[in-house]
């Protein structure tokens, strides 16, 4: 998929905003949704999305994003406070060809520990739901 085209509400971020699909979920409030990536590159891996329905960084308009980057700081902080990891990793995909998947403009949060490799991405198996939600109740205890 490009850069340019429509935004396509049937996207599964667009779902899980919607409640139509399920989430492990961290945090919500008016801007921005957090929760637990259901292919975890690492071990407590999150994505905060924004509530406007934009595909890229490219058409995230401009005066909405100090209130979505504060957020996505904001869960950072708690997935340090959560796991005490040695680093932590952001990650951000615009278009397929930069490795893009879910059109929904979005951050992803990576805690990274010494000597731990971090899977590919789109190499990831699919994690238990109970292991997900369990770190989703950890992350969200520490915001
Ligand atoms: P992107 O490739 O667009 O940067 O990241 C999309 C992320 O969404 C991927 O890391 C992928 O594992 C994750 N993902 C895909 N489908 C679902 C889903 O249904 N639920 C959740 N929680 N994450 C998903």
């Amino acid at each position: 998929m490009s850069l340019s085209g429509a935004y396509d509400p049937a996207n599964i971020f667009a779902k899980i905003l919607r409640g139509e699909a399920p989430c492990a979920k961290v945090f919500e409030d008016d801007v921005a949704l957090a929760f637990m990536d259901v292919f975890p590159q690492t071990a407590g891996h999150t994505l905060v999305i924004p509530k406007v329905a934009c595909r890229t960084i490219l058409d995230f308009p401009p005066d909405a994003f100090g209130a979505y980057m504060a957020r996505v700081q904001r869960v950072a902080q708690a997935v340090e406070k959560a796991f005490a990891p040695d680093g932590v990793m952001l990650i951000q995909l615009n278009g397929a060809p930069a490795g893009q998947t879910v059109f929904h403009f979005h951050f992803h949060i990576l805690p990274r520990r010494e000597g731990e490799a971090m899977k590919g991405h789109g190499k990831a198996g699919m994690a238990d739901m109970a292991a997900l939600n369990a770190q989703a109740a950890q992350i969200a205890a520490a915001l």
